[in-house]
């Protein structure tokens, strides 16, 4: 079954994407998400392969040890306040990125965006470059 060190996992969800068993619930709950590890005996390793925190171990299946259930308050994006992920996931990408790649050309906290607002922002400058280009065209 799956050991779970609280202190490493960042609320990213892969394990509960990847399980082939539905052992590992994701809830989120508009401002929380928490992940529920049911006992499982298949120990196939994959959650473990792709947990980018390496907050889980394998350990020998035992019914007396409850199950781990870790719960993170969810992020609000800085343009829409749309809760979006979890301040160690955040925190992660903001560690691992140079300084120079945390804003965008703009100067935008790109990280700090949800991503549908970063869709959006990137749809408007793309539509008000075309139309610049096409405005230099004709003139
Ligand atoms: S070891 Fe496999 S089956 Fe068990 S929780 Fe992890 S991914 Fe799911
Ligand atoms: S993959 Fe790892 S870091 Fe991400 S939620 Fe699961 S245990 Fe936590």
């Amino acid at each position: 079954m799956i050991k779970v060190d609280a202190d490493l996992c960042l609320g990213c969800k892969s394990c509960s994407n990847v399980c082939p068993s539905q052992k590992i619930v994701c809830t989120d709950t508009g401002e929380m998400r928490s992940l529920h590890w049911k006992r499982c005996k298949e120990e196939c390793d994959l959650c473990l392969e792709f947990c980018p925190g390496r907050a889980l171990a394998l350990v020998p299946y035992d019914e007396s040890v409850p199950e781990p259930e870790v719960s993170f308050e969810l992020v609000a994006c800085k343009i829409c306040q749309s809760r979006y992920a979890t301040e160690p996931m955040l925190r992660r990408i903001e560690s691992t990125l140079p300084a120079n790649m945390q804003k965008d050309s703009y100067g935008l906290e790109w990280i700090r965006v949800c991503p549908l607002c970063r869709r959006n922002i990137e749809a408007q400058r793309a539509t008000r470059q075309m139309v610049l280009r096409r405005s230099r065209k004709r003139a």
